[in-house]
């Protein structure tokens, strides 16, 4: 069997990328289970880049337009009068994207791993069976935990977190997220609860299990009202190369996540598309190039996760009077950007008083971001 392009991994980058170049090129995807969807993922996406990447409407479960945002002792909300994130059903999302693909000319090739390359070829486990595919492009979105990375010798300059998530049955406002900033619940991240429903959401944090019973527990969720329980893993850095010959890395598979959020779909994606251009125009060496944006994007959300990291509780219930100001919350309403958090801290940081407010609780953390 021969292919132009060999996608290893049907998660949302492997398959929006397969619906990119399905048509135009020979393109097959490997994906190792026997279905899609499944993955530890609270599915909330921005708006804009949603609609901007012709996602699929009818993956969408909910969409929200305001977050109140709690520290040990504060808290504030911003509102927004459009939606601002979708909240999306992962398995719709992958199903969706997979089956424009197969329409478009695609194979797929379900409940097959890849194991390795032998000979410039992929050599591939269904079941009992083992085969191989031969391409011109190999691309690994085998996510965080990618055995193409480890085939071509990628290495990675990264923190690895596990996250727990659980989807719980209670009384939520619907088009509100709360994101839970408070060092005694969850020490190394914040915990979010997204609702899906007025009377289910997603809850969940990036530490330890520990983190997320106790954030439960404060919430008030009763543990007998969850009806679902996930854990996956994220990676927040480097990993490189993302090209080594004719192999590219895309989506977690090269880590092309938010640092400070975790959330990897939209920037997975955004890869995608330059990606598949590069593809087309036969100089794969130009994808990493092209990626620039979710280079800086990657990079800045480093140094915001470091002066996270780097804060007391005490200096985050200073970070929260100064957010929770009628200005800064005025800034985050009319300028924030869901994916864009370059955009959005320089928006806050461009305010003298905000800055000058700023200083003075990390001095050299948040000159570093300058
Ligand atoms: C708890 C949690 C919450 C999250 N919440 C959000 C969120 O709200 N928003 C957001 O944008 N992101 C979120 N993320 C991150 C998001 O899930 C990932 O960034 C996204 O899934 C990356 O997509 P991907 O296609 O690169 O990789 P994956 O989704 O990991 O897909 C990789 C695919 O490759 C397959 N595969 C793996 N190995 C092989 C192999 N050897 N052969 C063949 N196939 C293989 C896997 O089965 C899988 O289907 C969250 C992550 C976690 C852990």
């Amino acid at each position: 069997m021969r292919y132009d392009v060999l996608i290893i991994g049907g998660g949302p980058a492997g398959n929006y990328l397969a619906s990119l170049l399905a048509g135009k090129m020979k393109v097959a995807v490997v994906e190792k289970k026997g279905s899609f969807g499944g993955k530890a993922c609270t599915g909330i996406v921005g708006v804009k880049n949603y609609e901007r990447l012709e996602f699929p409407k009818r993956a969408v479960l909910n969409s929200v337009r305001g977050a109140v945002f709690y520290s040990r002792i504060q808290s504030f909300e911003i509102e927004r009068k459009s939606p601002q994130a979708y909240v999306v059903d992962r398995k719709v999302l992958e199903k969706s994207l997979a089956e424009g693909a197969v329409k478009r000319g695609a194979d797929y090739f379900m409940n097959t791993a890849f194991t390795g390359f032998k000979n410039g070829k992929a050599v591939l486990q269904h079941l009992n069976e083992r085969f191989e595919i031969r391409a011109d492009v190999y691309i690994g979105a085998d996510g965080v935990s990618s055995t193409v990375a480890k085939a071509i010798g990628a290495r990675s300059r990264a923190e690895f977190l596990s996250g727990y998530e659980v989807e719980v049955v209670g009384d939520f406002k619907k088009d509100f997220v709360e994101v839970w900033v408070n060092k005694e619940i969850t020490p190394n991240f914040f915990a979010w609860l997204v609702p899906v429903s007025e009377s289910l959401a997603r809850v969940g944090t990036f530490g330890d299990i520990e983190s997320l019973t106790r954030f439960l527990r404060i919430r008030m969720l009763d543990p007998t009202s969850i009806i679902e329980f996930k854990a996956g893993s994220v990676g927040l850095g480097w990993r490189k190369p993302w090209v080594s010959g004719n192999v590219a890395l895309l989506g977690d598979a090269a880590l092309q996540i938010k640092p400070t959020t975790a959330g990897g779909i939209v920037f997975g994606a955004i890869c995608a598309r330059e990606l598949a251009k590069a593809i087309l125009s036969g100089n794969l060496q130009s994808y990493e190039r092209s990626c620039s944006w979710v280079k800086r994007q990657i990079s800045f959300g480093l140094r915001l996760r470091k002066l996270f990291l780097g804060l007391s509780q005490e200096d985050i219930e200073k970070v929260f009077e100064v957010l929770g100001s009628k200005e800064a919350r005025e800034v985050i309403e009319t300028q924030a950007d869901f994916d864009d958090h370059i955009r959005t801290t320089k928006a806050i940081l461009k305010r003298p008083k905000l800055l000058a407010k700023l200083i003075k609780v990390s001095p050299s953390l948040i000159k570093a971001l300058l």
